[in-house]
């Protein structure tokens, strides 16, 4: 899924303390692997996530979130607890954020910033969708809700089609765009003369024929996309007595991404009612594939395949290299440590039972996990969906058998 994001940035500037331009994003693939690579060199970085609702006091919302959010990093700013450098560092973060906040129009959904003033590192990026607010002091930025974010948005073809049109709507985190007519051209040339002297009978099956072959072939053109890995997900709209006469022509394959219809007039189809009626379609769909994935992971849990669940069965298998698959529940955060030289983690321990340096704690361990299997190729999915994984927090699919768990130092 990140490899075909097309979400471009658009860069605006503004001045926030001292250091770099700041860049407000669009979540992307891109931005997402810039912001995943920093490292502060020892200075903290600061993650912030704030959702907003949208309307007239968005700002205003998003200013007095943000500022009871900085309360904890203030007193951390203020405090004794870390040195003078990561201090000055801190306070020109506050500022930057306090300065962004100000500085954000036309908000909805999540604004995510990221700063370590101390490194000139300060990302912008708005979320399609609203999400927990939080904010995150750690050596690394807090990416974990930005992916989680990312990972749940399937790509939606949305086509609405009728007799003799179709177009095409794509769908894809929060955004609608105009996608194009996938017309064939059986009806481009109506009145050619052979229509001259027809019976009314022999008119209708005619146009009946044409229909048809119009329905087949946006059939066809839409079978093409999807091959092309444009889409993961179909939703069909078009007058509610037309569309299965289209839902036919649908190749086996595009009906398994098929995840439901909706009724719309074609002649007065925009966007914004293209979106509301698909969008609830697709939302329905992503959380029944959520539950379908958490149903068969648990299925093979339970019959010994090779499975890891619960939190601390998963972290030992993200370290050593073990997930192909890892399934966490949205929203799930823990506290736990890491060991930077072999890539341990756990909920507790002082030193690495790898190679006994000492651990560095990091108020979400999850965060750690997640990073660490996208860093070795595994694919992650957040769950939504109110499943059994609740209670588990993670559960995971391995490469291979784990060797038993070291005990806790
Ligand atoms: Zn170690």
């Amino acid at each position: 899924m990140f490899a075909h994001t097309t979400a471009t940035s658009a860069p605006t500037t503004a001045s926030g303390g001292r250091g770099s331009v700041t860049g407000d994003h669009v979540l992307s693939a891109p931005t997402l692997d810039r912001i995943a690579r920093f490292r502060g060199g020892g200075l903290p970085v600061v993650s912030t996530y704030v959702g907003v609702e949208g309307g007239p006091d968005a700002r205003r919302a998003l200013q007095t979130k943000t500022d009871s959010l900085l309360h904890s990093v203030r007193s951390l700013a203020d405090g004794r607890t870390l040195d003078h450098e990561a201090r000055v560092s801190l306070r020109g973060d506050i500022s930057r954020i306090e300065e962004v906040t100000r500085t954000q129009t036309n908000v909805r959904g999540t604004v995510a910033i990221f700063s370590c003033s101390g490194a000139q590192m300060l990302e912008v990026v708005r979320l399609p969708r609203t999400i927990r607010d939080r904010i995150m002091v750690d050596a690394t930025p807090w990416i974990h809700p930005m992916l989680a974010v990312l990972d749940q948005c399937s790509r939606c073809c949305a086509v609405v089609v009728d007799r003799e049109s179709a177009r095409a709507w794509e769908l894809y985190l929060g955004e609608i765009r105009d996608a194009g007519r996938l017309d064939g051209a059986a009806l481009r040339n109506r009145t050619y003369a052979g229509w001259h002297g027809l019976s009314e009978v022999r008119v209708r099956n005619r146009a009946d024929e044409l229909a048809r072959r119009h329905l087949r072939e946006v059939a066809a053109t839409l079978e093409h996309l999807f091959r092309a890995d444009r889409y993961d997900v179909l939703a069909v709209g078009g007058h509610a007595h037309e569309l299965p006469a289209f839902l036919d022509f649908l190749p086996r394959g595009l009906r398994d991404r098929l995840a439901g219809t909706f009724s719309i007039d074609p002649h007065t189809a925009t966007a914004a009612t293209v979106r509301a009626a698909a969008e609830p379609i697709l939302e329905q769909y992503e959380l029944e594939e959520q539950r379908r994935l958490v149903a068969e992971l648990l299925q093979s849990a339970a019959t010994g395949d090779r499975t890891a669940v619960g939190l601390e069965p998963c972290l030992w298998a993200g370290a050593v290299a073990a997930i192909g698959t890892l399934l966490v529940q949205e929203g799930a955060g823990a506290p736990g440590v890491v060991c930077e030289a072999s890539g341990w983690f756990s909920t507790s321990g002082e030193t690495c039972p790898l190679c006994g340096r000492a651990t560095r704690r990091t108020p979400d361990v999850i965060n750690e996990l997640v990073e660490a299997v996208i860093d070795e190729g595994g694919s992650i999915h957040h769950v939504r969906a109110d499943t059994e994984l609740r209670r588990h927090l993670t559960a995971a699919r391995l490469r291979f058998a784990l060797p038993p768990i070291p005990e806790p130092t």
